[in-house]
């Protein structure tokens, strides 16, 4: 760290509690506990409930999709899809996302191969994933990172060029449209996570979207261990059931996604108007025609800046701001991944880059205006200091 110089700006004041990179949407307690007494009354706690099936419909309604499939979580999501689609061999995929894709992929016993992203889109760059391909590869696994979609249209093609699959990884995509269309109408199958640091939340769950019935119902199969009926398992498949409390949870969120998104797109903005004007600091930005998710703020402090993203991480703890460098380290560089030819940064130098560059900001309805606001002046103040 650069030492403090000697300066006559006012430090701003540390906020009395921590604040964190989000909060979970938890609806009003008095609706979830009036959603309890109906389980409480019904006794029927898990296995396709009624308060599941329910929450099926209103995504599928909510989301504008024909079918998805609720799971217990995102990861158990992409294990079912990867399984369901019977996928061996190798994936292409982005170093630049949760440790769930790759860990994923090898429980499946599927080897990933890193390819590179875009440097403005972060998203995986497609002439990296053709260059990747292999006579081995069988899948094309993409990320919509921080909401930002995939160049879903190239990896299309590219995937029917060499007979791939294509699954996304859409944890940050909740309501994310290119031209009004939901992102996660693409690919053979797209997980979402309804993990409780996302937008939309049941505690822990995730769903599988899938534009083709059979597969929904190979996924429903798998989920439930393969059974069939009382005597018939002809199938290994998994406990990936989601529970009537979570889907009670869900069922109460679900209204407060819109209102919730309305007020992080007021505070996004207040970050993109204040910080982009900071030397070598940029915000990532959606694509013309994107709607946000609003799951992350992302900022990128490049080499160009007087503060390092992580100088800039470390100064904000002071001020009771725990910001997240969301994807660092990469995947890539995990202690079971680096070993793999694709893994190494050469391979990999714009992700590598961007993963030094990334810094997610506090992004919840309850931090306020005023509360953006006092983040910009602190980062501002960081950086009159620090530089
Ligand atoms: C959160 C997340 C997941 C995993 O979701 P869980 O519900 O926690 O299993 C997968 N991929 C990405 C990119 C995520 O951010």
């Amino acid at each position: 760290m650069a030492a403090v110089r000697t300066t006559s700006v006012v430090a701003p004041r540390p906020f009395g509690q921590p604040v964190y990179v989000t909060r979970p949407l938890l609806p009003d307690l008095q609706i979830y506990t009036a959603a309890l007494q109906g389980i409480w009354q019904r006794q029927w706690l898990t296995n396709k409930g009624q308060l599941h099936d329910r929450l099926e419909r209103a995504l599928c309604h909510h989301l504008r999709v024909p079918h998805l499939s609720l799971v217990n979580s995102g990861t158990s999501g992409l294990m079912l899809a990867f399984r369901a689609l019977e996928l061996s061999g190798e994936a292409v995929t982005t170093p630049l996302t949760s440790p769930a894709t790759v860990s994923a992929l090898t429980w499946c016993g599927l080897t990933p191969v890193f390819a590179d992203i875009d440097p403005l889109e972060l998203t995986l760059d497609p002439d990296a994933v053709e260059r990747a391909i292999t006579p081995r590869t069988r899948a094309i696994v993409g990320v919509h990172i921080y909401g930002i979609p995939c160049r879903i249209d190239q990896l299309r093609a590219i995937a029917e060029r060499y007979k791939l699959r294509v699954i996304y990884d859409a944890a940050h995509a909740f309501g994310t449209e290119i031209d009004g269309e939901p992102v996660i109408k693409s690919g053979d199958a797209t997980i979402l996570s309804f993990h409780a640091t996302k937008l939309f939340n049941t505690a822990e769950g995730g769903a599988v979207v899938t534009q083709d019935r059979d597969l929904k119902q190979r996924i429903d199969l798998l989920k439930n261990l393969g059974i069939e009926d009382e005597i018939t398992v002809n199938v290994p498949g998994i406990n990936a059931r989601m529970n009537e409390l979570e889907a009670a949870l869900g069922l109460a969120n679900l209204d407060l996604v819109e209102p919730e998104r309305c007020a992080r797109d007021e505070i996004a903005q207040i970050y993109s108007e204040r910080l982009a004007g900071l030397a070598g600091v940029s915000c990532v930005a959606m694509p013309t025609g994107v709607r946000n998710s609003q799951l992350y703020s992302v900022i990128r402090v490049t080499d160009a800046s007087p503060v390092s993203r992580d100088d800039l991480y470390e100064h904000l703890k002071p001020f009771n701001v725990f910001a997240r460098r969301y994807f660092y380290p990469l995947c890539s560089n995990f202690s079971f991944c680096r070993d793999l030819p694709s893994a190494d940064s050469r391979n990999l130098p714009v992700a590598n880059r961007v993963a030094q560059e990334v810094l997610c900001l506090p992004l919840y309805s309850e931090l306020g205006a005023a509360g953006a606001h006092r983040i910009c002046d602190i980062i501002e103040y960081i950086f009159c200091v620090y530089k």
